[in-house]
């Protein structure tokens, strides 16, 4: 359901994530409306975005987010009132509604005109797309990239829409591993392919700054579904893809 009191700057995310640039000269914003209105009886799908809530909205400045701010930067020995740090609960408030607009995001918009019949059975991949979440332990920083693959079964999706899958879910308060779950399940319900594998590397701040791993570790997860899982002969043909770099890498 569509979040009509999001902050105009999280709103601008969400839509830059569901919708291609220039794709509002073929929606109307009646028509989006309309599809949405026809989406309202189903609790499940409603349920997949969720707005901005609790005390506190990004339109009171001063709120108890940024009271709460406060209380760190004193609780660490600063001075909230120097110059500094005087816009910082402020900024830090809406950084966080930015980083986890992903929460917003209207999976059918983001795939709305997407999704092709299309007579082809080989492997798709799309690989290296880059991504930025924070982990929910520390709501410090994880990034890296992500590859996508699937083998249709009739049905293909746009290639620049598999980043703003990748993107919706990374916008939240995540660990490494549902995330990656949650981009192959996705895939899976859009297009019922015959197999879904999905690979994210990435470095977590909150391990490299804390000491506990090497700087540059890298945290590798997966997910397979279908064929990616049952035959061996795909997941090595998936895995190579992953490999192999890009001329002059
Ligand atoms: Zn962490």
């Amino acid at each position: 359901m569509p979040s009509p009191d999001l902050p105009d700057h999280v709103r601008k995310l969400v839509t830059e994530i569901e919708r291609e640039i220039g794709e509002d000269d073929f929606d109307g914003d009646g028509r989006l409306r309309g599809d949405a209105a026809e989406r309202d009886g189903d609790a499940a799908e409603a349920e997949l975005t969720r707005p901005i809530v609790g005390h506190g909205s990004l339109s009171t400045p001063n709120g108890p987010v940024e009271e709460a701010v406060r209380e760190i930067l004193l609780e660490i020995g600063e001075d909230p009132d120097r110059q500094g740090l005087k816009n910082t609960p402020d900024r830090v408030h809406r950084m966080y509604a930015e980083l986890t607009a992903g929460y917003h995001v209207d999976p059918h918009r983001l795939i709305n005109g997407a999704v092709f019949d299309v007579d082809y059975s080989e492997m798709v991949v799309v690989k290296d797309i880059p991504f930025y979440s924070l982990c929910e332990h520390h709501l410090l920083p994880f990034f890296g990239t992500a590859a996508v693959a699937y083998i249709p079964r009739g049905k293909v999706i746009g290639l620049s829409k598999i980043p703003r899958i990748v993107e919706m879910y990374a916008r939240r308060l995540q660990v490494q591993e549902r995330m990656t779950q949650q981009i192959a399940d996705f895939v899976n319900d859009t297009l019922g392919p015959q197999g879904v594998g999905v690979v994210v590397e990435a470095n977590h701040l909150c391990a490299v700054m804390r000491g506990i791993r090497k700087p540059g570790t890298v945290m590798t997860t997966s997910a397979v579904l279908g064929l990616f899982r049952t035959r061996d002969r795909t997941r090595a043909e998936f895995f190579s893809h992953l490999e192999r770099r890009a001329p002059g890498e």
